[in-house]
């Protein structure tokens, strides 16, 4: 069988948001570059997860697809190698 990397549990997702508001909404942490986000921010966007009535619909989504980018239900999928320079 075919992995759906993600496609359902995303529509289930984005279904849900349609009547509840994610917790994370209008939140600059949450569409922040993760090398920009330091480790106390991390924890507070963590806690903010943990009120989310959509923690667990955003957490399968995020086990089954990984995405590269954002942050899921209170953790990063993607790697942390990238570095800005600066420029
Ligand atoms: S669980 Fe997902 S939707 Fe809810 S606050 Fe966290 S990142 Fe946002």
């Amino acid at each position: 069988m075919a992995t759906n990397s993600g496609i359902e549990e995303y529509a289930a997702l984005l279904a849900a948001m349609d009547k509840t508001e994610p917790v994370c909404m209008g939140d600059d942490l949450f569409i922040r570059d993760r090398e920009d986000v330091t480790p106390e921010e991390q924890e507070d966007m963590r806690q903010t997860c943990a009120q989310c009535p959509l923690y667990d619909l955003c957490r399968a989504y995020g086990e089954a697809a990984h995405p590269t980018g954002g942050y899921w239900a209170g953790r990063y999928y993607g790697s942390a190698t990238r570095r800005r320079t600066g420029d």
